[in-house]
């Protein structure tokens, strides 16, 4: 019999949960794009978006999905013919570089595969062989939602100081902002993308780009961009219609005001990144534990490589498809697949999934999606370790 009646609970890497707040702020009549309330609400997300991003410097909001922005990031900066260096940790690191390849862009790829961060010296030693510093920005995704890899920005910052490297640092942050830790002036970050439909718990349809001075630099020494990509005056807007190239995106405007909202009231991004980690810990305390005897492995072993947003597990085929219909069918919680760690047609890729802990989630949600896929395991006669659900409620309750 079915139990899956009831809230439906999406426990996927994005789009997340979105708040009854943030609904109930779309939800309203079509509102004056001349002037009015939009127009003054429009402007005080910018301030809110700079402190989620840690950062003093430019935001930019485009309607779009984080393809958008990585396309947007690129525009600004590089033309046809330029170089960058990718170091990949998974499959969104080579999508930000086809997105690069399409715009003529020459790609260095520096592949860790699926299971390990960047090798900071590994990318120092590539730096310092570019004398002629050819590689015009280095490309690294923070957190790579298909891994569920966290790299240490900061570090690669790091690595191109120690190399003496001019090259600008742009940093993919659509699976981690208000997640993890993310501090883009602190760590040297010239230029960020995020997405509206991640840990900023509003629908998919609004993009971000912060760029630093640095960066502007690099947008003015270019001949052309184009003029929908064109950061210059979504930045530095002198009439409303310049934020967005256009029409605004009235409602999801409205929604973001909603969540940034919510942000604040909890007690501003450092408190959202600490509900974050205990949440992410009590996820790993239970997957650790089911995985001490049977199939269920973390895909990254070492915590202080993990994310905060998104835990990758492997499984065995054909246990990860089972386990995630079981647990969709039964109980009403939708897992992610395992994305870029098999090809689809390839029965291993049924031997994967993620669990999505992004935004708006909360003790009770997670120690329901681990009591749902408990009941899975144990449904399926998938061999597990027992204790998973008290060890995160350990972490929940603050006992480890
Ligand atoms: C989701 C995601 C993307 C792609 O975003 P879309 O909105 O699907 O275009 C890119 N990078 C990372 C790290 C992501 O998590």
């Amino acid at each position: 019999m079915s139990l899956a009646h009831g809230r439906a609970y999406l426990a996927i890497p994005g789009p997340s949960v979105m708040p009854e707040e943030v609904l109930r702020a779309m939800h309203r009549a079509a509102p004056n794009i001349y002037e009015g309330d939009l127009i003054e609400m429009t402007a005080s997300l910018i301030p809110d978006l700079r402190a989620v991003a840690q950062t003093r410097q430019h935001a930019t909001i485009y309607i779009a999905n984080g393809h958008g922005a990585w396309e947007a990031a690129l525009a600004n900066t590089l033309h046809p013919g330029d170089r960058v260096l990718v170091p990949a940790t998974g499959r969104f690191g080579h999508g930000w570089a086809e997105v690069a390849q399409g715009q003529g862009i020459i790609v260095d790829m520096l592949d860790f595969g699926k299971r390990s961060p960047i090798d900071l010296n590994r990318l120092e030693e590539v730096l310092r062989t570019d004398a002629r510093h050819e590689i015009k920005a280095v490309l690294a995704t923070h957190v790579d939602t298909s891994t569920s890899v966290l790299n240490d920005i900061a570090g690669v910052r790091a690595a191109l100081d120690a190399a003496g490297h001019p090259a600008l640092l742009m940093a993919d942050c659509i699976a981690s902002l208000a997640c993890d830790r993310f501090e883009m002036d602190a760590w040297g970050v010239d230029v960020m993308v995020a997405g509206s439909q991640k840990g900023l718990m509003v629908p998919p349809g609004l993009a971000f780009v912060f760029f630093s001075d640095k960066a502007a630099e690099a947008r003015k020494r270019l001949p052309l961009v184009s003029r929908y990509w064109d950061w210059t005056h979504r930045a530095d807007p002198q009439m409303f219609y310049q934020y967005f190239g256009g029409t605004a995106p009235t409602h999801h405007l409205y929604g973001l005001r909603a969540a940034l909202d919510l942000i604040a009231a909890e007690g501003g991004i450092e408190a959202v990144w600490a509900r974050h980690e205990t949440l992410a810990r009590a996820i790993w305390a239970a997957c650790e534990t089911w995985g001490q005897s049977g199939p269920l492995e973390l895909n990254i072993s070492d915590p202080a490589l993990r994310s905060r947003a998104v835990t990758a597990l492997r499984i065995g085929a054909p246990h990860g498809s089972r386990l995630r219909s079981w647990v969709q069918d039964y109980a009403g919680v939708t897992l992610g697949i395992g994305l870029g760690m098999a090809e689809p047609g390839d029965p291993a890729w049924h031997g994967f999934f993620r669990i999505g802990h992004m935004g708006h989630v909360n003790a009770h949600m997670v120690l329901g999606a681990l009591g749902s896929i408990e009941a899975g395991l144990t449904a399926l006669d998938i061999p597990h370790g027992a204790g998973g659900l008290e060890a995160a409620a350990r972490v929940i309750s603050g006992k480890s």
